[in-house]
């Protein structure tokens, strides 16, 4: 009876935990599995890589090794996966699983030992393969919210070729889900494209909200794009998820075929370049292939997909959308040319600064240089830069104020803003930084590196200018002094800096390096076994701003 209670324990666990197509087990214990993203997405500066898994919106679930193998890599950072584990399988694929909340305990030892060893809370450890063999199924920690995450989730990818190749798994069926929900099409832009010049032009002719609803003529210029928002469901999931291949066809000619997947990571930055720029909410697909895209190879496009009309008749525009289990939906279009339309007009690059991607470019005036590297734009463009404020010192402003460029548009590569800072008294002289304005008028500190007669920032299209920063940061301790501290030990420091920001900060504890991040204002402290001693300790934290400023707070809490 008990053998028979363990044969069918047993094969229970294979069909519900482990046994799923090409050998790989669960991730969680949560069935049915469902997902907050999927592969692919597009995100403004890379795609999504992976799957989020949902945790039930906590954290707390068990994470298991999906196949056998041995820890590869170890990672802890406030920003990106933060805690991860990445798993080495004997086939050559790779399991990563981000986000964590904690680590199994022998993993833990080891990142604290190298976290205390560098003297740093971010650390990346590569084990050899006897130190940390793993089963499949064998719990490594569990579920999270840590790094760059906005609420708790397990995200998992499967790699190929080392670890640059992130595959589509739900595509290949590794794990038995349920989609039978098509796409939905949820906008439409149509752009007038126009390249007789060095600098292309584009003017956005119309945006069509529900497409399959629409039933007038679309007015389009002899060569156009168009720009496509669609979003995936599924079964058991209110995400909106990605949409695996979009097509666009002119008539019954196919003119544009793209399907998401087997993106290295060293090419993932070029998904800037598949976005429509401007737009508002969520990112569009164009099918216009902008020359600086190392995508090409991945999209087959008729005229880099720029669309042309050589007569005057009706045509019909085709857009069909799938997701990865062949679920599709589509839209027409019927669309005439029309050859009033006017594409470039002089007068609105008057004041603009043409770019051409393929070179450096500097634009210098009145104590200010930008330099934009070579490939650092999709495509040639006219880039706006307008002075909109003068230097004011009586108010804080060291120089003029300049707009650079449209801040919306993904670089990719960092330009350079120099100021002169002349009007900057030499009292002052250390403090001054390059500030950057948002919208709103809200300012962030850009950069201050030192240069000949002035100051430099590695930075991206903004507004920017020169203020000044004599004001230390303000340290504002969440325990009490001589407070005792939860059994977690973990306690809180409030650092803020409103002027040139939090640059670096150094927490003790009895004087000696204590672990501790600082995340979202706040230096948060880990305290450990070691310091766990019942009697009162001696915490010291100081932070210095970018311009120099420090401060420091001193106090006793008991442990
Ligand atoms: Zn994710």
């Amino acid at each position: 009876m008990k053998r028979l209670f363990s044969v069918l324990a047993l094969l229970f666990a294979t069909l519900v935990s482990w046994g799923q197509s090409n050998g790989y087990g669960w991730p969680m214990d949560i069935h049915p599995a469902s997902f907050s993203s999927t592969y692919g997405e597009l995100r403004r500066n890379h795609f999504h890589a992976g799957l989020d898994w949902r945790t039930n919106a906590r954290s707390g679930y068990e994470l298991h090794a999906i196949k056998g193998g041995y820890v590869c890599r170890l990672s802890v950072s406030p920003v990106g996966y933060g805690n991860a584990v990445y798993i080495q399988h004997p086939d050559g694929t790779m399991s990563v699983y981000g986000h964590m909340a904690s680590f199994r305990d022998d993993l833990a030892r080891r990142i604290r030992q190298e976290q205390y060893d560098k003297q740093s809370y971010r650390v990346v450890i590569y084990p050899d393969p006897d130190e940390f063999p793993v089963s499949k199924g064998d719990v490594i920690g569990l579920s999270g919210n840590s790094g760059s995450s906005g609420g708790p989730h397990l995200h998992m990818e499967i790699r190929k070729d080392g670890d640059n190749l992130p595959v589509n798994y739900l595509a290949d069926g590794t794990y038995p889900v349920k989609d039978t929900k098509p796409p939905v099409i949820s906008r439409v832009g149509f752009y007038a494209f126009e390249d007789s010049m060095a600098v292309p032009v584009v003017r956005r002719l119309q945006m069509i909200s529900q497409p399959e609803k629409f039933k007038g003529t679309v007015s389009v210029s002899d060569k156009f794009y168009v720009a496509i928002d669609a979003v995936d469901y599924m079964e058991g999931t209110t995400g909106r998820l990605a949409v695996e291949r979009y097509r666009v066809y002119l008539d019954s000619d196919k003119v544009y075929d793209f399907k998401v997947g087997d993106v290295p990571y060293s090419d993932g930055r070029y998904f800037a370049c598949l976005v429509q720029q401007g737009e508002k909410g969520r990112d569009l697909l164009k099918t216009w292939c902008p020359p600086n895209n190392g995508l090409l190879y991945k999209i087959d496009a008729v005229n880099d997909g720029i669309i042309t009309l050589e007569d005057d008749d009706a045509h019909t525009l085709k857009i069909v959308v799938a997701d990865c289990f062949g679920n599709s939906a589509s839209c027409s279009f019927n669309i005439k040319r029309d050859l009033r339309i006017k594409v470039f007009d002089p007068a609105d690059t008057v004041g603009q600064f043409s770019v051409l991607w393929y070179v450096p470019s500097v634009y210098s005036r009145d104590g200010m240089t930008m330099t934009i590297p070579a490939m650092a734009l999709n495509a040639s463009a006219f880039v706006d830069c307008k002075k909109v404020a003068r230097a004011n010192p009586s108010l804080g402003r060291y120089s003029d104020t300049w707009s650079l460029g449209d801040e919306s548009i993904h670089l990719q590569r960092r330009l350079k803003v120099r100021f002169a800072t002349d009007s900057v008294p030499a009292a002052l002289a250390g403090k001054a930084y390059i500030a950057q304005m948002a919208e709103d008028g809200t300012l962030s500190y850009a950069g201050n590196t030192p240069v000949e007669g002035g100051l430099e920032a590695e930075t991206r299209f903004g507004t920017y200018l020169v203020m000044v920063d004599t004001i230390a940061p303000r340290l504002t301790p969440r325990v009490g002094d001589g407070e005792k501290l939860p059994e977690s030990g973990r306690f809180s420091i409030e650092a803020y800096d409103g002027e040139s920001e939090v640059a670096e900060y150094d927490a003790r504890m009895d004087g000696k390096w204590i672990l501790s991040q600082y995340v979202g204002g706040r230096i948060q402290i880990y305290p450990d076994e070691s310091h766990r001693t019942g009697r009162s300790h001696n915490v010291y934290v100081s932070v210095t701003d970018h311009c120099g400023n420090s401060s420091a707070v001193e106090f006793e809490v008991i442990y």
